[in-house]
């Protein structure tokens, strides 16, 4: 047990003490000494909150103590006092987190009441049918909220009564009617806890406290943390605040209200109110609210009171307020305010008019944004009304974003096919493979039903900016794979099927999409993005159309090609297997002759769509069984091709099976064995360079050559010598003075542990972090989804390593590398290419390390030139 203090009272605190008050509190206690009208009340720090899970799920003596300590004090300041048929003080009790945290738990109105302060009550306030209702909701509440018994049997208890009485609003029914509400609901609670409905103010208290901590770990709680980066040892706070009562007849009133449009952006006052209703009555649907600039005609004082108090907050807290106020007999009270949630273009816009009207400079927009939030500007989205009638029949990984519709299709030739004729298709996939490429291209959207946010589906989506919801495990297939079921319904080729890949929601028909929309506001606040940042942001880019995307959302360079993704192409993959299968060097050497042009013309194209930004091209990654044919006919063309009987065909390919393939025959290696590979590469690289440095003498064209899956410095050395004696030949014959730099992934541990020695050999390294977390932790990159999720639910993992980098153990790898490689080569060039050089949360990291630079697919350009530009002003 510790000595702090564990309860504050809002006037003891302010806005700086988000930390220990949470949110709300310290919002709450900041309004209070701007001398606004807030209910008095007081908060319980999160630090209780962290204590309740050290003592084992209980409120210790000392913060029992001193929680009733405050509730004294809140009795003397309002005069009134808990269970006291006199004077009753009754309270809300609320949650509040550091970040905040929509819909982890629900408020808990009215508490204090029983049946005798409902009673005492009704006849202070004059008007029973407002205290019954009060105690009914009361009951209902606590009963959801903290016993957990669910909403519906109450709200089933409410139409068979608004039925008995022919009325059609809660409105309409009487005092007596509420009166015998109340006392159903109490019955109903019994039969369903087995005790009757706690009467002691002091122990319904307690119970609403420690639901509330026990909701920081409820699923719903726990998802939200991983999707937004909350660590689970922030804990929540709890407000306690004295009532007061939008629903004390028709001068009282409740109602939210934001500063701006959240939707759009637009300066003004944007939100909704109802009379003579509490709380949740506005957003729950069961009346219409009037709109707030009718709020003038209602009341013109309170109307213009609170325009005078919101435009105070916008002043102080420079950011778009987001608040609930309630009216009580014509008195207006703030019961909460907090910088307003708001969609990707309103956050842009907002940002650029707080900085015209000098509200903040361009650094406090710059770092006001959630670069999470751009993704949804960068790609279509559905239409808001159509989403809003349609239910989604399954959930998988958010792997690629954006919205797609399209007809259901399970091949990738189908795809291809239909694709070319204009017709949007939805490539639904057990998981997809190299050779669906072609396939992936044409349509509009991709779903698996295996595999994680790293697996070959989501990258190449990402890469290619296409929506894809990965690892849906609930999607079983029909009889050969002619037909899916899902959420209870079968899908044939040709139904009409959308994804969202920003929520990983999957639905049974057709929603329309519209286009994404990037106006100016963006481009302003990236730009100013890019004046605070140290970092350079490159871009995972394998085609010259990629690499002009990337260029046109401003990359600075090419981190990663992946030549093996050139290879897919229908014209090139049958010279790539002839090479796979050939039997000896001469033959091999042919098949690669045919591929040299091929290549030597994609780099040429990448050079020039990166118009002398650095391109960073890796050397062959994959096992050569990804490319050998998997259909019978397929494998029998390339038999006839090869002038190969179809028996020994079948022995080769099955000789290159692998039980590990990620551990096998790929990387360096494949040079290793055969250095021809890599020698022909290397030849395409240096020569499109010289071409295109000869067409472009303004630019300063420098490969980088990268050599993968490195582990051990004599492998490196060894490809090494193959690539500059291949290099150094071209270039002399060239007659032009070409550099070139030769470098190396870091993705095996052994790497990054003996990184003085590499980088003897390496002039730069790229933290390859997709192997290097999966080597690392010793699970698969396509495979781990599978128990990841009972990893979140024990709370061994919070995140996905393969998403959010694992500091801790792959961070620390890469931070002995990043200190051994300087202690060899000062100037090192150091930058990351894995899936996390896109993430904001490991961009942040990498800035810590001192990397040059993150590489990251296109369409996270933008995010991450947000992301490394926020990361360098945390580190000012
Ligand atoms: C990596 O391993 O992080 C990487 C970028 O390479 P790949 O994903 O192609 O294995
Ligand atoms: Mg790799």
């Amino acid at each position: 047990m510790t000595d702090n203090k564990f309860v504050y009272e809002f006037s003891e605190g302010d806005a700086s003490m988000r930390n220990l008050l949470g949110g709300k509190g310290a919002n709450l206690a900041e309004m209070t000494g701007l001398g606004m009208p807030v209910p008095e009340g007081f908060c319980i720090t999160t630090e209780a909150c962290t204590q309740y899970y050290v003592d084992g799920e209980t409120i210790n003596d000392s913060i029992k103590a001193e929680i009733l300590e405050y509730i004294a004090k809140l009795e003397a300041t309002t005069g009134k006092k808990f269970g006291d048929p006199g004077n009753p003080l009754l309270v809300s009790v609320r949650s509040g987190s550091r970040a905040s945290m929509p819909g982890m738990m629900d408020t808990i109105l009215n508490l204090g009441m029983n049946d005798t302060v409902v009673e005492a009550f009704a006849a202070k306030t004059n008007n029973p049918r407002f205290a019954y209702d009060s105690y009914r909701r009361f009951i209902q509440m606590y009963s959801d909220v903290v016993m957990e018994v669910g909403k519906s049997y109450f709200e089933e208890l409410i139409d068979e009564m608004k039925e008995s009485r022919g009325v059609k609003q809660d409105v309409e029914l009487t005092a007596d009617d509420l009166k015998e509400l109340a006392t159903e609901f109490k019955a109903q609670y019994k039969s369903k806890i087995g005790a009757d409905f706690p009467s002691d103010p002091v122990e319904q208290l307690f119970g609403a406290i420690k639901a509330v901590f026990r909701s920081w770990d409820n699923p719903r709680a726990v998802y939200y943390r991983r999707m937004n980066d909350i660590p689970s040892d922030w804990g929540t706070a709890v407000n306690v605040q004295s009532m007061v009562f939008g629903n004390m007849g028709d001068t009282s009133g409740t109602g939210v209200a934001f500063s701006r449009n959240p939707a759009t952006g637009d300066k003004g006052l944007y939100g909704e109110f109802l009379m003579n209703a509490q709380g949740e009555d506005v957003v729950a649907g069961i009346r219409t609210p009037e709109t707030i600039d009718q709020l003038k005609d209602e009341n013109p004082d309170v109307y213009a009171q609170f325009v005078t108090i919101v435009d105070k907050l916008e002043n102080h807290y420079h950011d778009m307020q987001d608040m609930e106020f309630t009216i009580e007999e014509g008195k207006l009270f703030m019961l909460q305010t907090r910088n307003g949630k708001r969609t990707a273009a309103a956050a842009f816009k907002i940002a650029c008019d707080l900085v015209d009207e000098g509200q903040i400079t361009q650094e406090q927009a710059v770092r006001m944004i959630d670069p999470k939030q751009i993704d949804a500007l960068l790609h279509p989205q559905f239409n808001q009304a159509d989403l809003k009638a349609a239910v989604p029949i399954g959930k998988g990984l958010p792997a690629s974003p954006g919205a797609a519709c399209g007809k259901a299709v399970f091949t990738a030739e189908h795809a291809a096919a239909m694709g070319k004729q204009g017709e949007d298709v939805i490539l639904v996939r057990l998981e997809t493979t190299p050779e669906d490429i072609e396939g992936m291209h044409h349509a509009k959207g991709i779903l698996t039903a295996r595999g994680g946010m790293t697996s070959h589906a989501a990258v190449v989506a990402r890469g290619m900016g296409t929506c894809c919801v990965s690892g849906l495990g609930e999607i079983s297939f029909g009889p050969g794979g002619k037909s899916f079921t899902l959420g209870g319904k079968t899908f044939n080729e040709g139904d009409w099927i959308s994804l969202d890949g920003t929520s990983g929601a999957v639905y049974g028909e057709k929603i329309a999409t519209v286009p994404a929309d990037v106006s100016g506001y963006f481009g302003r606040v990236i730009e100013w993005a890019d004046a605070f940042r140290t970092m350079k942001v490159r871009t995972n880019a394998d085609t010259p159309a990629d690499a002009r995307q990337a260029r046109a959302f401003g990359a600075e360079g090419i981190g990663l090609c992946r030549t093996e993704h050139m290879f897919f192409e229908t014209d090139r993959i049958a010279a790539i297997r002839e090479m796979i299968v050939s039997k000896t060097v001469e033959q091999r050497e042919a098949a690669l002759a045919k591929l040299l042009p091929m290549q030597r013309g994609d780099f040429e194209g990448i050079y020039e769509a990166m118009e002398g930004f650095p391109v960073t091209i890796r050397l062959l990654d994959p096992p050569l069984h990804e490319f050998l044919p998997t259909d019978e006919d397929d494998i029998v063309a390339l038999a006839a091709e090869m002038n190969l009987d179809l028996d020994e065909l079948k022995e080769i390919i099955s000789s290159l099976h692998e039980f590990n393939p990620m551990m096998g025959h790929r990387g360096c290696r494949l040079d290793v064995t055969y250095p021809e590979i890599g020698a022909m590469q290397t030849r395409a690289i240096i020569e499109a360079a010289v071409n295109v440095q000869k067409a472009h003498p303004e630019w300063k064209v420098v490969p980088e050559i990268m050599i993968p899956l490195v582990g051990e410095v004599k492998e490196l050395a060894f490809v090494k010598n193959i690539v500059t004696s291949t290099a150094d030949a071209i270039i002399a014959e060239s007659g032009i003075a070409l550099e070139y730099l030769v470098g190396t992934m870091i993705e095996i541990p052994r790497a990054a542990i003996t990184a003085d020695e590499i980088a003897k050999e390496a002039q730069f390294f790229s933290f390859g972090t997709n192997d290097l977390t999966q080597m690392t932790f010793g699970f698969s990159r396509d495979d781990a989804g599978k128990f990841l999720d009972a990893y979140y639910a024990t709370k061994i993992y919070e995140s996905d390593p393969f998403a959010r980098l694992d500091t801790v153990g792959v961070g620390k790898l890469m931070k002995t590398a990043v200190e051994l490689g300087k202690s060899t080569r000062p100037d090192i060039k150091l930058g990351i290419c894995g899936e996390h050089g896109g993430d904001p949360s490991s961009i942040e990291f990498c800035q810590t390390l001192g990397l040059n630079y993150v590489s990251c697919s296109p369409f996270r350009v933008p995010v991450a030139r947000l992301a490394a530009a926020q990361a360098a002003l945390k580190a000012k």
